[in-house]
């Protein structure tokens, strides 16, 4: 190529796809990634209180809510932990590829969107981690992921009502009961939340003992409907999860 035609196109970088390295044409991925997304939206056949997938389209709740009532009010996600929608977390929240976060933001707004529900939040509040883990890790995903819905539905998030207190194990391993009682008391509620309709938003659900934990905290402390919003809901016998 032309020595100077070389330069001036150096000047405009092909922007590539995040997660395969194909040319982008618009949006944050590559067309390809971007359909693969888009089929893995679930919009049907699973529990409105958690997601489980369900046996039955008779069904609306799975056996699991059905016997233990959960405290949250309302509950929405985007699609299952898997394929590109766990290597899209993934590279955003362990390797820090912020070229990811804006799908991210985009599937969290689609899954709010899908819920049919009369649910009015009053705040945003991101599932919050440890300072250790956000010194390490330099960010809170849940948050930079909620920044975008904040602004798409007028609600303000808030970053300090919510506190990790202790800095947990990691939940990988875990069996759910273990899971439980390594969140259990790890959180608390800092300012007067009285009647405030709140939707707690984590990058991934797996089973549900933040979500759990954290409703319960906030309901404790006066909170009016709490909402659990995440991108990603692990399936029973899928991938583990590391939070
Ligand atoms: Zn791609
Ligand atoms: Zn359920």
């Amino acid at each position: 190529m032309n020595l100077l035609i070389e330069r001036f196109l150096s000047f405009f970088p092909i922007i590539r796809c995040p997660i395969c390295g194909g040319v982008k044409n618009n949006g944050f991925l590559c067309e390809l990634c971007a359909e693969k997304i888009e089929s893995l939206y679930v919009q049907k056949g699973y529990c409105i209180r958690c997601g489980e997938p369900l046996t039955s389209e008779k069904l609306t709740w799975c056996g699991e809510c059905l016997t233990n009532k959960r405290p949250w009010d309302y509950f929405s996600f985007y699609g299952y932990y898997r394929d590109i929608l766990r290597q899209i977390i993934t590279e955003f929240k362990y390797r820090g590829d912020f070229a990811c976060l804006g799908i991210l933001q985009d599937l969290l707004c689609k899954a709010y969107l899908k819920a049919d529900s009369d649910f009015d939040p009053d705040i945003i509040i991101p599932v919050p981690i440890h300072k250790n883990r956000l010194k390490l890790r330099g960010f809170n995903q849940s948050l930079e992921i909620s920044r975008k819905l904040s602004r798409l539905i007028g609600v303000p998030i808030e970053r300090n009502i919510l506190v990790r207190t202790k800095d947990t194990v990691s939940q990988v391993g875990l069996k759910k009961s273990e899971r439980e009682k390594n969140v259990k008391n790890v959180f608390c509620v800092i300012g007067d939340i009285k009647g405030i309709n709140i939707v707690l938003v984590d990058d991934v659900y797996t089973s549900g003992a933040t979500a759990s934990e954290c409703s319960k905290v906030l309901k404790a402390a006066g909170a009016g409907m709490v909402g659990v919003l995440v991108v990603a809901r692990t399936k029973s016998g899928d991938v583990e999860y590391n939070s």
